[in-house]
């Protein structure tokens, strides 16, 4: 019997060694002896004593196993049953592609020469989704319904939001199909009123991006006109947490603005709010790539975001979907996209010692674009893999009306197909990455079966967590 090959070793202080294994999920801090049963093949029979008492705890965690061609079946195993699972079908929603926020690195994508106007779900449109929705419960039969709205900005949409989740939560009902209803939102429209109209209605929480403290936010996510959002998000923040909601904030920071992170964790955790924190998590800003995905079939069209003013007429379209979901929906919509480097690493650690919960920074994936029953619908009905693509409408993979076209077929199968992980190699991470964030993959490298690797992310992730298990402060590292 062999070390897993999905094993990670982080020596501590003194003599012990933090063991994870990422498949099994199994952690342990064990005596270097102990670690030393994985350094060679070992016979069960060769040992006794305590010696076979720890090795037969390793085997049955997972640490010891028949060797690589035995991981390599049990990692297939475990991703079929992860992407296949239908206890939950998990729907995220697009009510509109409109924004009344100019957010920095939205204005990244801006295609001047682009004068289509912004897609908003209509009554019909979204009688038909949930016709599908509920198509979808009775065939996949699961014990859980998550639904998502998110946008451009849901609530400039509130009347298919409202719509969807009083008929949702019929369907659901009627079907004994627990229902979470959750809201991705800049929060600048968000009131009392539309979380009470939503309570009745399997409503958990709400995802509030702030992109720093007020300086940085106003900065990063201004109104079209200039104006700064943030005491206003703030206000309505603090209003709505009254209600028996979790709140859980989003950011998203670049090599500018990530000075402005610290200060808003600070902040937050003055406010009288703060026990209506669910939880906090920052990511790096993703700026769509001009024209990604060379090669893909279907029509050439960039499915536009389209910022508003004040009074909701829509303005001169931007150049991609707003991808504040990607990080944490509170249903989970994307759950997974932390896409990784040093500074994710260091705010996260910075997050976890101001008393947040965050994102671990290794339990990521596999994604929803990998998960069979997780869709995301655009405001005309057309289907996605996962958020990460509602900013190309040729990237469409179905529609709630059942229509067939050639182009979305053949993007489905080659969703179907994707596995970037098989180029990974023996990679101890390929059970909690996946081969990355394939939105990542197909905007910058132009390849969605081209790993989005952050290895380097994960290992310090691991270190953090290991030090976090042995009871080791960041000031003492
Ligand atoms: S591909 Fe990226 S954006 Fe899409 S679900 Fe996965 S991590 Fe999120
Ligand atoms: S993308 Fe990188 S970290 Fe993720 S499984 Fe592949 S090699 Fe490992």
């Amino acid at each position: 019997m062999v070390s897993s090959i999905f094993n990670l070793r982080v020596p501590l202080p003194g003599n012990d060694v933090f063991l994870m294994n990422t498949l099994t999920d199994a952690q342990a801090i064990v005596s270097a002896d102990v670690a030393a049963l994985l350094d060679e093949p070992i016979d069960r029979q060769d040992l006794e004593g305590d010696a076979r008492d720890a090795l037969d705890t390793l085997i049955e965690h997972g640490f010891i196993t028949d060797g690589g061609a035995h991981d390599r079946q049990a990692l297939t195993d475990y991703l079929d049953r992860v992407t296949s699972d239908s206890s939950e079908l998990n729907v995220t929603i697009l009510t509109t592609l409109q924004c009344n926020f100019a957010c920095d690195y939205c204005f990244q994508g801006d295609r001047g020469d682009d004068s289509r106007l912004a897609e908003k779900m209509s009554m019909a449109t979204a009688a038909r989704v949930a016709a599908w929705i509920e198509r979808e419960l009775d065939r996949v039969r699961p014990a859980r319904l998550a639904l998502t709205f998110f946008g451009g900005e849901p609530l400039l949409n509130t009347s298919v939001m409202f719509y969807l989740a009083e008929r949702l939560w019929h369907a659901t009902s009627s079907r004994q199909v627990e229902l979470a209803t959750s809201l991705v939102t800049n929060g600048l429209l968000l009131t009392e009123d539309i979380v009470d109209r939503l309570l009745p209605f399997g409503f958990k929480g709400v995802k509030i991006t702030l992109d720093g403290d007020r300086h940085t936010h106003d900065r990063m996510r201004p109104l079209r006109g200039g104006q700064g959002t943030f005491d206003r998000i703030i206000a309505n923040v603090r209003r709505v947490a009254t209600r028996p909601i979790v709140i859980n904030i989003g950011g998203n920071f670049d090599q500018h603005s990530i000075e402005g992170f610290a200060p808003l964790l600070r902040f937050l955790k003055q406010q009288d709010f703060v026990g209506s924190i669910g939880y906090v998590n920052f990511k790096p800003a993703i700026r769509t790539a001009a024209d990604a995905g060379i090669g893909l079939p279907g029509p050439r069209h960039v499915h536009t975001l389209t910022p508003v003013d004040a009074k909701g007429t829509p303005l001169r379209p931007l150049g991609g979907a707003c991808m504040t979901i990607a990080g944490e929906g509170t249903a989970a919509a994307c759950g997974s996209c932390h896409a990784l480097d040093d500074q994710m690493t260091f705010l996260r650690e910075q997050t976890s010692d101001a008393g947040f919960a965050t994102a671990d920074g290794i339990h990521n994936g596999p994604c929803h674009v990998h998960v069979k029953h997780a869709h995301t619908v655009g405001p005309d009905g057309s289907l996605y893999a996962c958020p990460g693509f509602t900013g190309e409408k040729r990237m469409a993979t179905g529609h709630v009306d059942d229509r067939r076209e050639e182009w979305r077929d053949l993007n489905r199968h080659q969703f179907d197909r994707l596995s970037p992980w098989t180029s990974c190699g023996d990679c101890a991470f390929i059970p909690v990455c996946a081969g990355g964030c394939i939105a990542a993959s197909h905007a910058t490298l132009g390849d969605m079966n081209t790993p989005a690797c952050h290895k380097r992310s994960y290992q310090s992730a691991v270190v953090a967590l290991a030090h976090r298990a042995a009871g080791i402060s960041r000031e003492a590292q």
